[in-house]
């Protein structure tokens, strides 16, 4: 059976032209880049010219950009090392409610070590008013960070006006740009961001690598410590391969944006055109328009959602579900519930995030099969028939225990 990957917010493959260049620093490029000799000399250029790469694709200067293992040390150093460095000017942080956990439970974490936090609600769309966050400022704020575009259900925030706003009152502006990196133009210059953290595999790249973006002058804690490198930010061996194959990645994401946008937008649309018209009782979660171009994410009423991805499996596609049903836990999406929905709507939503690979035969197949395993799970659940479309009280079928 051909297989369908429609899961690449989870993560992508890697691009080949990125592979060969990890490959060769792998193997006959291996040097340690703080060696004096020429194969130290080697890895250290790699870097250097990686970090370039970085940088340009986010309108950066490359002695701005510091390489991590991914996405949570970003989160990590920006939130920590902010609030470390910075905790004699004040002790709030504003976040909203939707963000990772790399960012929420780095606040959490810091709320124990005496930092008050305020977690932002969202709109009904997953979007952060920038109003609540000029509310949100006390003279004791020294941080903001609020995600450029959501993980889940794919909604883009008024990134710019955030930053304007934080520069105006003298509060660091940090955005966890995982999702959008790769897939939506950035400029942290024109954006006004003082942080921002990105993680290679979410574009193409190798897993186990990343950059923090920290704007010149921002006053940052190294939060690991060891050598000096990453200029005493980030102590530790370089991960010479991965960090190659990052900045290629970034090389690639930045000449090919507009058309892959273009691309997986088109596919996008054409899914959430014909979901909604032709499998009634569903909800489209996230912002009709201010959306990741590869974002589709439903809610489907009277289905449970990890049914829905083991038939979707079945038929040789690879999708996820905003909820946690399976892993253990019963806890719906953090997100989906700061949106508004109920426990048993957000309990039947399915995420569909499209990559470049994918292709129009793909969706089509999708779009085929798609109503009729919705038609069939429906018929068999106690909450959907002649009586029942008003009756929704507990749709997770397969769960033993329930939470709510
Ligand atoms: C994937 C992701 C992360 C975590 O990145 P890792 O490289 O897996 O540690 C953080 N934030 C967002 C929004 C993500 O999508």
């Amino acid at each position: 059976m051909k297989r369908i990957y429609f899961d690449h917010s989870a993560t992508t493959p890697i691009d080949r032209r990125v592979a060969e260049v990890v490959l060769e620093h792998m193997t006959e490029k291996f040097g340690n880049a703080s060696s004096i000799h020429s194969f130290g000399r080697e890895a250290r250029k790699a870097i250097d010219e990686a970090r370039e790469k970085v940088a340009a694709l986010l309108n950066a200067e490359s002695n701005e950009i510091f390489f991590t293992s991914g996405g949570t040390e970003g989160d990590n150093l920006a939130l920590k090392g902010v609030a470390y460095a910075n905790r004699k000017k004040g002790t709030h942080i504003i976040t909203s409610a939707i963000e990772h956990h790399a960012v929420l439970h780095t606040c959490e974490y810091l709320e124990k070590q005496g930092f008050t936090v305020t977690y932002l609600p969202v709109d009904e769309y997953g979007m952060v008013r920038v109003e609540d966050v000029a509310k949100a400022i006390t003279d004791k704020t020294i941080l903001i960070s609020v995600m450029f575009a959501n993980n889940e259900v794919g909604t883009i925030q008024p990134i710019k006006e955030i930053g304007k706003l934080a520069r105006e009152k003298g509060v660091y502006f940090h955005t966890d740009a995982v999702q959008a990196v790769g897939n939506y133009p950035i400029d942290v210059k024109d954006m006004n961001i003082d942080l921002l953290t990105l993680a290679g595999h979410k574009f193409h790249g190798p897993k186990g690598v990343g950059a923090l973006y920290i704007r010149r002058g921002v006053r940052v804690e190294a939060i690991q410590h060891g050598g000096g490198h990453e200029r005493n930010m980030r102590a530790g061996t370089e991960n010479v391969p991965g960090i190659v194959g990052l900045g290629k990645a970034a090389e690639i994401a930045q000449s090919e944006l507009n058309s892959k946008m273009a691309h997986i937008s088109a596919l996008r649309d054409r899914i959430i055109g014909e979901v909604m018209a032709k499998i009634p009782h569903t909800k489209l979660n996230g912002h009709p328009t201010q959306r990741l171009p590869g974002n589709a994410n439903f809610s489907f009423h009277f289905i449970e959602g990890e049914s829905l991805l083991l038939n979707l499996d079945l038929k040789g596609i690879a999708a996820s579900s905003g909820s946690a049903c399976t892993s253990g836990s019963l806890d719906p999406s953090h997100v989906l519930l700061a949106m508004g929905l109920t426990h048993e709507v957000a309990h039947g939503s399915l995420r569909v995030t499209l990559g470049r690979g994918n292709t129009k035969e793909e969706v089509d197949y999708f779009l085929e099969v798609l109503p009729a395993i919705i038609q069939r799970l429906r018929d068999m659940s106690p909450l959907y028939g002649t009586s029942a479309h008003t009756k929704v009280s507990n749709p997770c079928s397969d769960c033993h225990v329930h939470a709510h």
